[in-house]
């Protein structure tokens, strides 16, 4: 059964969705357009237009859809959330207004699945309705891609456990209200069992924020940066604070990717094509050489190749919310990485085309494109770089596969043809070939 349709029922929703996110998010992104405008729980001007806003979107039954029914959420399932993501990543505030922001989606997630009753009670609850943010705080000055460089460790003292050590890009630190932060406990188990998650309040003595170091996007001369750069030092926070069992530190951090990584590629698709709007119109819009953009070859190839790289990709990622959906646990895995690669790759390529048919407006921060265009190697980086998640889409891909029986390949011409003559001997004979 094949069918891309989508339910009129549904369809209503995502077209309220479409018109409130334009109408009512757009406007937040302007007047509070930095990467961390959207954590500030501080801000009154902001906080008083979102409140209402959220409140609209509760009543629509859309808040937080990302969580199952058993934390409040509707259970929407993979597919609806990857259509109703691709609306929310067309402005940087949507998510926030829908609570679903990352990386508070994440963090709800491990806490869902691995918090203590009291951990629920004290970290999710507030998280789930919007009134705090948090922090996930595991890669290292020394090292991200890979968690068997970590050093930032927490030794047991008595009745607690006392963290010391440094974390970099920890996003959104200065704003969080807690951290869950990854340390090595057991620094002589095997390589993916040396560490645990401990859940420490923003308020915990010896948290020194180094530096909030600023990307691309954002000024460090104006103090926007986002990423904390942090010190732990000699933070103590009783043992209950474990979040997970001890030396699951790895398992809690994988758990939290799956499917935040599709509703990601999916904001991405969304990014994309607003971009891909932009660049329509301006290729109707603008004249040179006596005939508008549109009718230049080159514009017309920026065109064809980002709709056919953006059709590509937004398949991609709805295949692989319906292989999670109604496949086993695990089935979409190797799919999830290819859509991880991909959405770093497209945002690129599109960002990139439409910059460029912008002309000098394009390299200005005078439309969006400028800043979504300096977001393309964060995507390539955040959650993992694109090498990594390549290698695992090779090694899901070569599980399939085995080596050839014999000295030559399975397609080896010249065996085949001898395969075929013996097959049909007889007949060849009688024709005389
Ligand atoms: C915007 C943004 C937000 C982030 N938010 C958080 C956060 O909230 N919490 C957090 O803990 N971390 C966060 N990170 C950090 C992110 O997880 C790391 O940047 C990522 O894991 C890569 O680590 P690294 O930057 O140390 O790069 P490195 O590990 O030094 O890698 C550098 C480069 O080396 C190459 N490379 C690395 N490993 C391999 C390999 N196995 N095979 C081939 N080539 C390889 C790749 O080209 C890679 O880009 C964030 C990063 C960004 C950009």
């Amino acid at each position: 059964m094949w069918d891309f349709r989508t339910e009129p029922e549904f369809q209503a929703k995502l077209d309220w969705m479409a018109a409130f996110v334009r109408d009512e998010c757009e406007p937040l992104d302007l007047l509070f357009p930095r990467p961390g405008d959207p954590y500030d729980v501080q801000n009154k001007a902001s906080r008083a237009i979102l409140a209402p806003l959220r409140e609209k979107v509760k009543e629509q039954g859309l808040w937080a859809c990302h969580l199952g029914p058993e934390l409040g959420g509707q259970g929407f399932g993979q597919l609806k959330l990857a259509l109703m993501n691709e609306i929310l990543g067309r402005s940087q505030w949507a998510p926030t207004v829908f609570g679903t922001a990352a990386p508070d989606t994440g963090n709800a997630e491990i806490l869902a699945l691995y918090g203590t009753e009291g951990q629920k009670a004290r970290y999710l609850q507030p998280l789930l309705e919007g009134n705090i943010v948090s922090t996930f705080s595991m890669t290292e000055p020394q090292g991200g891609s890979d968690p068997k460089e970590f050093v930032c460790a927490a030794t047991r003292d008595g009745d607690e456990w006392v963290i010391e050590g440094e974390k970099w890009f920890s996003s959104h630190a200065r704003y969080a209200s807690f951290f869950i932060v990854m340390v090595v406990t057991d620094p002589d188990a095997k390589p993916y069992e040396r560490m645990s998650m401990l859940i420490v309040p923003a308020e915990t003595p010896g948290i020194e924020i180094i530096r909030n170091v600023a990307t691309m996007n954002e000024r460090d001369d104006l103090d926007e940066g986002t990423e904390g750069y942090i010190h732990y030092n000699q933070v103590r926070v009783p043992l209950d604070a474990m979040l997970g069992a001890p030396g699951e530190g790895f398992k809690v951090a994988q758990s939290r990717l799956g499917g935040g990584r599709v509703h990601h590629a999916m904001r991405v698709v969304g990014k994309c094509q607003r971009a891909f709007d932009m660049m329509c119109e301006r290729a109707l819009s603008r004249r040179t050489q006596g005939k508008l953009l549109a009718e230049h070859q080159f514009v017309q190839g920026f065109i064809a190749d980002s709709a056919i790289q953006l059709q590509q990709f937004r398949l991609l990622v709805l295949q692989t919310a319906w292989i999670i959906d109604n496949e086993p646990h695990g089935a979409a895995r190797t799919h999830i990485a290819m859509c991880k690669v991909a959405l770093a790759a497209v945002l690129h390529d599109v960002l990139q085309r439409a910059v460029q048919l912008y002309g000098s407006l394009g390299t200005t921060q005078e439309t969006p494109l400028g800043p979504w265009w300096a977001y393309a190697p964060q995507l390539a980086l955040a959650d993992g770089p694109t090498e990594v998640h390549k290698a695992a889409v090779a090694k899901g891909m070569l599980r399939g596969y085995s080596p050839a029986p014999g000295l030559f390949p399975t397609e080896h011409i010249p065996t085949r043809r001898a395969e075929a003559r013996a097959r049909y001997a007889a007949l060849l004979e009688e024709h005389g070939l």
